[in-house]
């Protein structure tokens, strides 16, 4: 992005000084030099007693500019404009937007929500989550409708271009109609990383073979990941598993599990009595074993059927929230992996 290196002067006013409580007082802004004000106007007054009315011009200038210097300061805001500034929107992208634009000179990325957010079909986007796309070159979203405040977006920067990484992805739909955790499928995850690749390669051509070369690094990394899944969970297939949150669906079919039932479907919501003492019987009826709950959302409700019922929690991650490691998210489907394998062997 060939964009001029930005020097604005932006005139920062000193903030409305608050009411003085008791003695305390405080100054905001740089008070005017009276001293230097009334030798200014001596000066001017001596001067049209002379009649040197260009003089007098010239001082009477300088006071007002003094004037005006001394209650307002003057600053340079730069802008790193060379940049190209790729935001993600919420954890599980950022990672992939991480990985392909992983030690490229001048391309850096952010996460536009707090790493902690979770996933974001329960989220409001604040105003400090805007303000992150403010320089950004491009949008790296989910799509699927896991961004349920595009509109928002669009309306408050609407040049600013976006890529929706689950594009070509086959969605599960069910009663509630799409279900947007594609990125829990290692294979979507590989689509979503070569999808990735070609929207960073088109908006910032001049890095375009570093975009695919990281990609291609990612990838074999992503369908390595898959390989061992695959040939360490060949053997559950078919094992009855509930969840606490709407997120597996996709993890569940590349997997062959199934889920038996889902006890809340937005994360937090508790279930009524009603459905509780449903799972319950379905859970006995049904004579499974493994309940997964997620770190990121801790259930009262889980802990109350396997009291019921004799079931164990497990943990199972989402992957939608984390630190900065762009290996996070083969880190936390690994330890999936082991949390799978060991809860199926334990019964
Ligand atoms: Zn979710």
């Amino acid at each position: 992005m060939n964009k001029v290196l930005i020097k604005s002067a932006i005139v920062n006013h000193p903030p409305p000084a608050p009411p003085i409580k008791g003695r305390e007082k405080q100054t905001y802004g740089k008070a005017p030099d009276v001293h230097k004000i009334f030798e200014m106007m001596l000066q001017f007054k001596k001067l049209y007693r002379e009649s040197d009315l260009k003089a007098c011009k010239l001082i009477i200038v300088l006071t007002m500019v003094f004037l005006a210097a001394s209650g307002c300061k003057k600053e340079d805001a730069v802008i790193n404009s060379d940049e190209f500034l790729i935001a993600a929107s919420f954890y599980p992208v950022y990672i992939i937007a991480l990985n392909v634009a992983w030690g490229i000179d001048g391309v850096r990325v952010v996460n536009m929500t707090p790493p902690f957010t979770g996933c974001l079909h329960d989220y409001s986007v604040t105003a400090g989550d805007m303000k992150n796309l403010e320089n950004a070159d491009i949008f790296i979203v989910n799509g699927a409708g896991m961004e349920n405040f595009m509109d928002k977006i669009a309306g408050r920067y609407p040049g600013l271009k976006t890529a929706e990484l689950s594009e070509g992805i086959r969605f599960i739909k069910d009663i509630n109609g799409v279900n947007p955790h594609v990125w829990l499928n290692t294979g979507n995850a590989v689509i979503m990383t070569q999808n990735c690749a070609r929207f960073l390669s088109d908006a910032d051509g001049k890095h375009a073979d570093l975009y695919k070369k990281n990609a291609a690094k990612y990838i074999k990394e992503l369908t390595d990941l898959k390989e061992e899944m695959r040939s360490s969970l060949e053997k559950f297939k078919g094992e009855k598993i509930i969840t606490f949150h709407e997120a597996f669906p996709y993890f569940a079919e590349e997997h062959g599990l199934d889920i038996a039932a889902v006890v809340e479907r937005e994360p937090g919501s508790e279930p009524s009595a009603r459905e509780l003492s449903g799972t319950i019987n379905l859970v006995r009826k049904m004579k499974i074993k493994n309940l997964f709950a997620e770190p990121q959302y801790p259930s009262a409700s889980a802990d109350v059927i396997a009291r019921e019922t004799g079931a164990k929690v497990y943990i199972l991650d989402p992957a939608v929230s984390g630190d900065d490691d762009k290996g996070s998210y083969i880190k936390i489907m690994k330890k999936n992996l082991s949390v799978l394998v060991s809860s199926f062997s334990d019964k």
